[in-house]
């Protein structure tokens, strides 16, 4: 017998969104704002119904370019009231020495929020734009991109839906995706070689305007003032394949705890349930994804993580899903026609979401290691040129976080100061970091 649930509300939609995560509500409300009724299917039950603190992820980072989306639509001081500035990040060097980077040359601050609470925030807006239809525990099995049609399960019933428009916003295990693939797209699917695991703490001689790391080689601890209570929010990275047990292969919380204390003795100290956490939280691990192909006509297109999941360390993924969408919303303006402008919009951010892919995974590998005196020269060769041609030479953090510059312009731009910085070097050796400005502005090739 049909599912009474599921025959009004679905039949007959013009754009459905699959995924409600964090793009699909953002999708949903820009897309019924200029196209009326716009159906959401979430394969998961309604997290507002469900105890905080539970999914992935405690904390996430809006940017520039998130508040930019924001803002279009009308939710930028709702999140910015739930949200805490961080002007810096603190690394705490097992030396005992702390290094400080501020996210920005003016000292402008980024924003973490927890994430279920913007997740809540932007699933209310999304409910409360007239047009959107949430539906939630509506898995998504399989997608006909020729139809366009979806086959969606409500309880134990299953049924084809068709629609005009299908939005992939549904991660990195998506739907959409697979069935490009099924048509002959290619799709690169890995996972990080990081596990982590999330730990609640009390961290009372940290600065709550700074985020907070503790980089260990292979292993990485980062800590985000919550937002809600006077607690941290911790992840501790560890390889899944690192010198045997491996972190992720232990498999009670003591094994765990033991090892946590061997590589953080000092963080270990100040966690009193530190064993009890380890025993209870999900090990989780970091899925990353490419396809060559975003889009199938003007039928069915791909948003977010199911295009482009990254490794987490720059704080991108959400902040250019949204982008993403936003764009798309431009090209739909713009084109008139959906199969012209979902062909415009993959043109203009399949390299963009490479590019920050790349930049992502390459920051991780920064963050994660211990300083090597030879990346040192390099980078304070680098510094130098930035704080000698401010106009000239912007940090890549900042291109990312703080402009809406395009990923791929700011990730040619940062390798084009790494190649000026090393060709200093082998002119120069050590005493290249210390050459006076001058002489160092001489190698800068005009533009
Ligand atoms: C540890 C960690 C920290 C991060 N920190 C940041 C940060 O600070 N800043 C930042 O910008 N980004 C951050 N990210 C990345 C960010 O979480 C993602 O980029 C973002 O969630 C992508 O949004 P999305 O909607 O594309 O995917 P998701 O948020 O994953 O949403 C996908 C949704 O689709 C649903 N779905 C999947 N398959 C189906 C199906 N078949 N049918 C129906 N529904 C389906 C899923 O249940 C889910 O709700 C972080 C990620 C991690 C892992």
């Amino acid at each position: 017998m049909q599912d009474p649930r599921m025959a009004a509300p679905v039949t007959g939609s013009g754009v459905v969104v699959v995924g409600a995560g964090l793009a699909g509500p953002v999708a949903a409300i820009y897309l019924a704002r200029r196209f009326g009724r716009v159906t959401v299917l979430e394969r998961h039950a309604d997290p507002r119904h469900i105890p905080a603190g539970q999914g992935r992820s405690l904390m996430v980072i809006v940017s520039h370019r998130g508040w930019r989306v924001l803002r279009e639509l009308g939710l930028e001081d709702a999140v910015r009231r739930i949200c805490v500035p961080l002007t810096a990040r603190c690394g705490h060097l097992p030396d005992g020495s702390a290094v400080l980077t501020p996210y920005s040359r003016d000292r402008a601050p980024i924003w973490a929020v927890e994430r279920h609470r913007l997740h809540r925030l932007l699933l209310d807006a999304a409910e409360a734009e007239p047009g959107v239809g949430l539906h939630f525990e509506r898995p998504v099995l399989a997608v006909d991109l020729q139809a366009p049609a979806l086959l969606v399960r409500a309880g134990t019933a299953e049924r084809w839906i068709s629609c005009r428009h299908v939005i992939g916003c549904d991660g990195v295990h998506s739907a959409v995706r697979a069935a490009l693939v099924e048509r002959g797209a290619h799709e690169q699917v890995s996972t990080l070689e990081l596990a982590y695991q999330e730990i609640v703490l009390d961290l009372p001689s940290c600065d709550r305007g700074l985020m907070h790391y503790w980089p260990a080689g292979d292993a990485l601890f980062g800590a985000f003032p919550l937002t809600s209570s006077p607690l941290f929010a911790g992840s501790v990275f560890f390889r899944k394949d690192g010198p045997a047990p491996s972190y992720a292969a232990a498999v009670n919380g003591r094994a765990r705890a033991r090892q946590f204390v061997d590589v953080f003795p000092s963080l270990a100290a100040g966690i009193p349930d530190l064993e009890e956490q380890l025993a209870t939280k999900p090990v989780s691990t970091v899925r990353l994804t490419r396809c060559d192909t975003w889009t199938s006509g003007g039928r069915a297109v791909l948003v977010g993580d199911s295009c482009h999941a990254m490794a987490p360390f720059m704080g991108q993924g959400m902040n250019c899903a949204f982008e993403d969408v936003r764009t798309l919303v431009a090209c739909l303006d713009q084109e008139g026609d959906w199969r012209r402008a979902f062909a415009a919009y993959e043109r203009s951010r399949k390299t963009d979401g490479d590019a920050i892919a790349d930049i992502s995974y390459q920051h991780y590998r920064t963050m994660s290691r211990l300083p090597d005196p030879r990346d040192e020269a390099e980078e304070a060769v680098a510094r130098r040129l930035v704080a000698l041609m401010p106009n000239r030479f912007v940090p890549l953090y900042e291109r990312c976080a703080f402009s809406e510059e395009s990923y791929s312009a700011a990730l040619a731009e940062e390798r084009r100061l790494r190649e000026l910085a090393r060709r200093i070097l082998i002119r120069h050796g050590s005493a290249a970091v210390d050459l006076p400005d001058q002489q160092l502005r001489a190698f800068v090739p005009a533009r």
